[in-house]
């Protein structure tokens, strides 16, 4: 399938430019921008407040980003109805249990699978694609959990893949697991003088490591 140079074209573009895993920035860039939409805009919104009861709230992850907005009557509009079924529960001593997801959760898996099938489509010769390729060799690649997803949808099926992303990822976590070793080797007592022989990169390769397998990098 051709790529057409659309939004989701540009916008790989602009994440592979930064440090870490593209499709990871641009969910934590969209759930930070849908958070600040639904306080800001659909507050009013029946069928938000509705979806945001049910799931009790935001989950824990995307909770930390509700005092930092600005909208203070938002947020304590949300809170009240959050708090007006705990303490129901609380007095009738019956177990409270969320009737649905976290609306932001919902809306990462969205962003996730448009990015990954988006990608997965990505295998013919067009200029776009050429382009696609080049900008995203020079990136960090997918994290773990990222390309597990592009293999793997959400049901357990499995996506067909283009050999470029194939061959990239799997290169890329392979040398990643090689210099873990070395590092792990080196870290030993009495290795000090080789550890020290290494790379500024690969003294901190842990920290890339980390980041690699962290499926939530949203700050
Ligand atoms: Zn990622
Ligand atoms: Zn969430």
């Amino acid at each position: 399938m051709a790529v057409e140079k659309h939004i989701n074209f540009f916008e790989l573009q602009k994440a592979s430019e930064k440090p870490g895993c593209p499709l990871c920035r641009i969910v934590s860039d969209r759930a930070h921008k849908y958070i600040d939409n639904t306080l800001f805009e659909h507050i009013t919104n029946r069928g938000f407040r509705a979806l945001y009861r049910a799931a009790g709230g935001f989950c824990a992850f995307h909770s930390r980003h509700l005092v930092s907005f600005r909208d203070g009557l938002a947020v304590a509009i949300l809170a009240r109805d959050i708090l007006e079924d705990r303490i129901a529960s609380f007095e009738k001593k019956s177990f409270w249990r969320p009737k649905g997801r976290c609306p932001v959760c919902i809306e990462r898996e969205k962003i996730e699978q448009e990015y990954l099938d988006f990608l997965a489509n990505s295998s013919g010769n067009s200029p776009e694609e050429q382009e696609l390729r080049e900008f995203f060799k020079a990136s960090d690649g997918l994290c773990a959990p990222h390309y597990h997803g592009l293999l793997f949808t959400p049901k357990g099926g499995k996506r067909s893949v283009p050999v470029w992303l194939k061959n990239f990822h799997e290169q890329k976590f392979k040398k990643l697991k090689t210099r873990l070793d070395t590092f792990i080797e080196l870290s030993a007592y009495g290795r000090q003088a080789e550890f020290a022989q290494l790379n500024e990169k690969d003294q901190i390769v842990w920290k890339e490591a980390a980041a690699c397998l962290n499926t939530n990098i949203e700050t």
